[in-house]
């Protein structure tokens, strides 16, 4: 059997860290019950190390992405896990069916979405993605294949939502998709001076929409400090013609930008006009849902503005009776320490993901990026974690790449459950990340 296995330098869309492994590119399904212990990895669009193993050996899905069966009657599409959620997109909106959850970018697998168990910007209503999966085949070092779901094998499928691949390989899934009545939205926005504000705003029920999501100026202080843009959308009816779906970027960033592109100076001045430009949408208008739910991915290889050290993301929820305060004192260190970028969002989160690791629980969650600087972005990260902890949070494990084990343990409070299905699965443990070696959920370097 030749699975294309080639070295490989890999990292995540953060650029950091860069680490050197195998790949393997199966492209017949039956091979991936020959591949126990291989970790696997789509798009690469996790920030961090979640899909990267020292040494170790990682299985691209990006050959194994056939669209199996759809039922109109059910709106269940069934459909290899490499298959991109920009592929289901662009072949079911022209027929009155979308999403039901959708990550900020649309260049993610629909294995790598199930196994980060991802949340949009409805998750408000809608939850996560694996609230809409009925069912997955999943080929597992110690058992081979399992099909699990909410009703069949529950404790294997909570597992695996939000596992980021550490239970095995996500071969098929089945993902309800959600009808919407054509392919726009209404969008509208509401400006907020400061973070009382943009919280308030978010719990205004006269505000109430399908998906919200706001951009927060993370240099900003003082008496502006969360000074914030909240975007509201929902689906509408007709207007022809269709706006356009692109498949691919419409331009690509060519080269690494040098650092000082996005020193704090410029960022700031790039907030400014943002938020001018932004903050006066106060009537509704009409958008595509390409540059609504994914503005970044008009330009491919946006990852290479931060320059080659690359840059980490930073996500974490606080409790909604925390979030005044604690929000605060991560805004005012983030903003002190100079290190945001104008990438930031701020985002209220409905209900306590059902998967055992899975990120989101009731609260606020801040979502922003920053260059890499070695130790100063380290000791930054170890402060904004503290600061987390004392206010009863947690971080997101597909965007992170430096969370120590204390503090994950403390912020996952269902660990044990997860790791009860991990030694059934995999009792030799060998199916590990660079992640969970860091977080001490499986041994090794
Ligand atoms: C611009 C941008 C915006 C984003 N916005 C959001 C957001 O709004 N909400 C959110 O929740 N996330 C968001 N993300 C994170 C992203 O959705 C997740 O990291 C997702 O897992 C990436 O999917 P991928 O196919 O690129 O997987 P990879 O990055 O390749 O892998 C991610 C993890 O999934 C595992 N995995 C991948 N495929 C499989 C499989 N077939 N079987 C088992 N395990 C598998 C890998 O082992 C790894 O642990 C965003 C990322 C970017 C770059």
């Amino acid at each position: 059997m030749d699975l294309g296995t080639s070295a490989a330098r890999l990292s995540g869309w953060g650029r950091h860290p860069v680490l050197d492994g195998h790949m393997v590119r199966p492209e017949r399904y039956g091979d991936l019950d020959r591949l126990p212990g291989a970790l696997a990895r789509g798009l690469g669009r996790s920030y961090g190390d979640a899909a990267l193993r020292r040494d170790g050996t990682l299985c691209s899905m990006l050959r194994l992405n056939r669209m199996l069966s759809f039922d109109p009657a059910t709106g269940v599409l069934v459909a290899e896990a490499g298959l991109s959620l920009a592929e289901i997109a662009s072949c079911f909106l022209p027929r009155g069916w979308f999403l039901p959850v959708t990550p900020g970018t649309k260049f993610v697998t629909l294995g790598g979405a199930v196994a980060a168990d991802v949340h949009g910007k409805n998750h408000h209503l809608d939850g996560c993605i694996s609230e809409h999966v009925p069912w997955l085949e999943l080929f597992t070092p110690g058992q081979g294949m399992r099909r699990c779901g909410p009703d069949e094998d529950p404790e294997l499928f909570w597992a695996t939502a939000g596992g980021l691949g550490l239970t095995g390989i996500i071969g098929t899934v089945a993902l309800r998709l959600k009808p919407v009545p054509g392919p726009w939205l209404k969008v509208v926005h509401h400006p907020a001076r400061d973070l009382d504000q943009i919280l308030e705003l978010f719990s205004d029920p006269a505000l109430d929409a399908p998906y919200s999501v706001a951009w927060i100026d993370c240099l900003a202080r003082g008496a502006r400090l969360g000074r914030s843009v909240l975007m509201l959308g929902r689906h509408v009816e007709g207007g022809d013609p269709a706006p356009p779906f692109p498949l691919t970027p419409r331009v690509d960033l060519p080269c690494d930008l040098p650092a000082f592109c996005l020193g704090s100076f410029n960022v700031r001045l790039f907030n400014e006009a943002y938020y001018r430009l932004n903050a006066g949408k106060t009537q509704p208008f009409r958008s595509g849902l390409d540059p609504f739910f994914y503005p970044l991915d008009a330009v491919g290889y946006w990852n290479k503005a931060y320059g080659s050290r690359g840059f980490v993301q930073y996500q974490c929820v606080l409790p909604e009776d925390e979030t005044r305060k604690g929000m605060r004192r991560i805004l005012e260190a983030i903003s002190s320490a100079g290190a945001a970028s104008f990438l930031a969002v701020l985002k209220k989160l409905g209900g306590q993901g059902r998967g055992f690791l899975s990120f989101p629980r009731p609260g606020f969650t801040l979502a922003l990026d920053m260059p890499f600087r070695g130790k100063a972005t380290l000791a930054l990260l170890g402060h904004l974690d503290q600061l987390v902890l004392e206010h009863g949070g947690r971080v997101n494990l597909c965007k992170d790449a430096h969370l120590g084990r204390e503090s994950f343990q403390a912020m996952y409070p269902r660990l044990s459950r997860w790791l009860a299905v991990k030694r059934r699965v995999d009792p030799e443990g060998r199916l590990a990340s660079s992640l969970s070696a860091r977080l001490g959920l499986t041994e090794g370097p």
